[in-house]
């Protein structure tokens, strides 16, 4: 077992010795922190004199040997790159955000696997995590005055890192975050909830966000829809409460008023709520209804995007959405309607170098087709019908607009369809069956 620690060494002077990529490596981290650099390509004792640390690499066997002897007889720690008997310490793989620095190391034993632990935590701690610390800096004073108890600031300062304040911060939004924290300091036990809109994609669980993992992962409860599925409320946390709000075209089974007044009664009660959402909240997700009643009810709320169902089915179908010089130009619409009657600019629709991709539209197809073949769009128009998009369950249909319009309704097996309709669908890129290497 070793002895983690964190050295100060500003203003320090730190020897290293040798000459080439891997020692030269070594002397950014060592600037950061404020050392003072003595550099020599060949050790001589001297060179140790008043140095606080030394390292060593790229220099021949009998320089490295003799740096590590007299480092260590005279207590310098000392480091030999990859020599871990000629080490007084060890180098660990470092994740740095800000003031906050996570330390990795196997004692020396396989670094390789010290650093594929380091991409791990790199992927789960949030880019922002050293403004939280900041925001904590910035406080300290103010929380000691406030809460003079050490059980009592702790649970505090639990509750405000976990809570809105540091979310705020996460996201990059300090003069927020600093409002809820004053905010909490001036009530220190009043709940402090947050809503967070969050996209799940089109359900496959790697394609959630990094951000909406972490999340789900701390989320109290969970507000979701029919179009997410198992695999991504998989990934949630697993005490936390799950509220299914249904949603499907012909049932509602809560009304959105209702949706959103659940959002700000969990808020209140003091819970990280969840919302979430099929593909992105602000794709034809109502997110915005639901943001406002946030906002509307002084409830914090964050909203995190989602791969929307357009993009997924066409990266699954090796479709390029713009192509350059066949669509320059990408339309998000709906197909929905509340008594069927299509009320879309069909005009715009039709104009030709772009790609339609057409929301909730099964129901609706040939109204669709109608208005757009009046409007001047040829009914030979290149066309997909994607179905489970972004997910194993994928299923396509090509063809003619006209084609797809009169077949898509029977090949439909009830999952979440996408309409993409534009010469870019006919540049979709088959695959290659067998992947051949290079000549
Ligand atoms: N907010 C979602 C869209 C919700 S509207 C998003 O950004 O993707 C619901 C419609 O989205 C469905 O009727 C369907 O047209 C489309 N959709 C959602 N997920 C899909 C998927 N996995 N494959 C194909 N279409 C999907």
């Amino acid at each position: 077992m070793n002895y983690p620690a964190f050295l100060k060494l500003d203003g320090r002077q730190v020897l290293l010795v040798g000459e080439g990529e891997v020692i030269e490596r070594k002397a950014e981290p060592l600037v950061r922190a404020g050392a003072v650099l003595r550099r020599a390509p060949h050790f001589a004792p001297a060179l140790l004199d008043g140095c606080a640390l030394a390292i060593g690499a790229d220099a021949p066997d009998a320089d490295l040997f003799a740096l590590s002897e007299a480092a260590q007889a005279r207590g310098i720690p000392v480091n030999i790159v990859d020599r871990p008997a000629l080490c007084s310490f060890i180098m660990p793989a470092v994740i740095e955000r800000d003031d906050i620095t996570v330390a990795v190391s196997t004692g020396g034993a396989a670094p390789v696997l010290a650093r594929m632990i380091r991409q791990k935590i790199e992927a789960v701690l949030p880019p922002l995590i050293g403004r939280v610390a900041a925001l904590g800096a910035r406080f300290q004073a103010a929380v000691r005055a406030r809460l003079p108890g050490l059980p009592e600031r702790r649970a505090f300062l639990e509750r405000a890192f976990t809570g809105a304040p540091a979310e705020l911060a996460l996201a990059g939004r300090q003069a927020e975050a600093e409002a809820a924290f004053t905010a909490m300091l001036d009530a220190p036990t009043a709940p402090t909830g947050m809503v967070f809109l969050v996209g799940g994609g089109p359900g496959a669980a790697d394609l959630l966000t990094l951000r909406a993992l972490r999340l789900l992962g701390e989320a109290d409860v969970i507000v979701h829809d029919r179009l997410v599925g198992d695999d991504v409320l998989a990934m949630a946390r697993r005490d936390a409460e799950r509220i299914f709000v249904g949603k499907s075209r012909a049932n509602h089974c809560l009304p959105q008023d209702e949706i959103n007044a659940l959002l700000v009664r969990l808020a209140r009660q003091g819970k990280r709520v969840v919302r979430l959402k099929g593909g992105d909240p602000f794709v034809f997700g109502r997110g915005g209804e639901e943001a406002r009643a946030c906002a509307e009810a002084g409830v914090a709320f964050e909203v995190v995007p989602g791969v929307t169902a357009a993009l997924a089915c066409a990266a699954q179908a090796a479709l390029p959405l713009t192509h350059r010089g066949v669509a320059r130009m990408l339309t998000f619409v709906t197909g929905h309607t509340k008594d069927g009657r299509l009320d879309l600019d069909f005009a715009a629709l039709a104009r030709p170098g772009q790609t339609l991709a057409v929301y909730m539209g099964v129901a609706t197809l040939r109204a669709l087709h109608e208005g757009l073949t009046r409007a001047g769009l040829p009914a030979s128009t290149p066309a997909m019908m994607i179905e489970n998009g972004g997910t194993p369950r994928q299923r396509e249909l090509r063809g003619a607009l006209s084609a797809i319009v009169a077949e898509a309704p029977d090949w439909v097996q009830g999952g979440p369809a996408l309409l993409l309709v534009g010469e870019a669908v006919g540049e979709a890129i088959s695959r290659p069956m067998r992947v051949t290497e290079p000549a």
